[in-house]
């Protein structure tokens, strides 16, 4: 039975199918709708947010049910399990991680999904991650890029639309997932896709750089997953194409580098608009002060989740050089690299500008290096373009800026990076 005819007619129809599925509804809402000042609390020096939040309907997003298996965990093998797996937790009533995808009780259209994708058990963050999420508490999540972290948040994501009523005419999307470039977005559209087709959940990505007319007709056709980079989204909702009086659960992915990119001003302002008693999930490959500022002004009572170190910035898996040359020779350094790497397989240079990157692209090819560059200044089809070369092998070498340092969605073996920094 799809989502929508289990709940077509009655209003809270919607329930059945969470029900059947074996979340037995653990309801979170108890009657009083959270306080702006009680985010405050967390922060301590945020002034209070004036919302008004009459009219607020209550809505679910408590569906835990701890597995017997996982309730039979002793203290010393959760603490274990957390050691291996190198996972650090905080906050109140942290729940026990899990050990398969069974003993989380997703939903069958869900772990019919990741039988499908092939997956054999879940990631570190996401055994830990989806019990914290399904609680409905609010998630701190600092993991590195490729840890799986995208499904920890996208799955529950799925699970709490299922259980809101259907979207009526006009309403905006349920869940809406914030990320820096259009890159990473169009990655996260793509899980959510794959993951959400078997409940007809409907998304769409809003980033800019492309016509805003597809973007447009998505959103008045209604849909419940939104992935927005936050500039274009806040042209739509000052456009009025949508709204976020139906967000309930909010993801900010790699807030760093949103932090980074200068989006502070357009996150708060989309914040702004959502209600308070919302479930916030808030992603970061690392955790200096500003993010977790915002952090303690977005997240009320959050659990926190740390998956290795959280100054990591890149992979263990990752074997890394350093080389430093004076100005002069980096050129000279980096061709010599080419040719002892050079074998087939991509090559990705970082450079610090945009004006390096055409410099150092146009030296390459005159000196016969099948290069191609991507960056800021280039146009969204260009970028297309230059990265389907780029992944088609047919130009093995890309020189980027880090509007490419991460999401590019690449699988790719054999991946050489190399950065080409200013100065040390
Ligand atoms: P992310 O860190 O979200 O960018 O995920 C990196 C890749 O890991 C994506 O291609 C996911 O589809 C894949 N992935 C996510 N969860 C699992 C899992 N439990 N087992 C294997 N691969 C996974």
């Amino acid at each position: 039975m799809s989502r929508y005819d289990s709940r077509s007619g009655d209003p809270t129809s919607y329930r059945d199918r969470r029900s059947d599925s074996g979340f037995g509804g653990a309801s979170a809402y108890d009657g009083s709708v959270r306080s702006s000042s009680s985010r405050r609390d967390y922060d301590g020096a945020e002034p209070p947010r004036k919302l008004d939040l009459d009219g607020l309907t209550p809505f679910e997003k408590n569906f835990y049910i701890e597995s017997p298996l996982v309730a039979a965990m002793s203290d010393a093998e959760v603490e274990d399990y957390r050691r291996r797996r190198e996972i650090t937790v905080e906050g109140r009533d942290v729940p026990k991680p899990v050990n398969s995808f069974r003993d989380i009780g997703f939903p069958d259209y869900v772990l019919q999904e990741i039988t499908k994708a092939g997956f054999v058990e879940p990631t570190a963050i996401q055994a830990q991650g989806w019990p914290m999420a399904l609680k409905g508490r609010d998630l701190i999540g600092i993991a590195e890029t490729g840890s799986g972290k995208t499904l920890a948040y996208l799955l529950p994501a799925i699970v709490h639309v299922n259980a809101q009523p259907i979207l009526a005419p006009g309403d905006g999307p349920i869940v809406l997932v914030l990320a820096p470039t259009r890159e990473l977005a169009v990655q996260i559209q793509q899980e959510a896709a794959k993951f959400g087709a078997s409940s007809r959940i409907k998304n769409t990505c809003i980033y800019g750089g492309v016509p805003k007319g597809p973007q447009v007709r998505d959103l008045q056709k209604g849909v419940e997953i939104v992935i927005a980079t936050p500039g274009r989204l806040i042209d739509m909702l000052e456009s009025n194409h949508t709204n976020l009086r139906r967000v309930t659960y909010l993801v900010l992915d790699e807030a760093d580098r949103m932090l980074d990119m200068g989006f502070e001003p357009q996150i708060r302002k989309i914040v702004s608009q959502i209600r308070p008693d919302r479930q916030t999930l808030y992603w970061s490959a690392t955790w200096p002060k500003e993010v977790e500022q915002l952090a303690r002004q977005f997240l009320y009572n959050p659990y926190k989740v740390v998956i290795g170190s959280a100054d990591l910035k890149a992979n263990h898996a990752i074997r890394q050089h350093v080389n430093i040359v004076s100005e002069s020779q980096k050129y000279n350094k980096l061709v010599k690299l080419l040719e002892d790497i050079m074998d087939g397989s991509r090559i990705l240079i970082f450079m610090d500008t945009k004006k390096g990157c055409d410099q150092i692209t146009r030296q390459l090819r005159m000196d016969g290096w099948p290069t191609l560059s991507i960056h800021g200044d280039k146009s969204q089809a260009e970028r297309d373009w230059v990265l389907s070369e780029f992944k088609a092998g047919k130009s093995p070498i890309m020189t980027a800026t880090d509007v490419a340092a991460r999401g590019l969605g690449m699988h790719i073996p054999l991946f050489s990076i190399l950065c080409l920094c200013c100065s040390f």
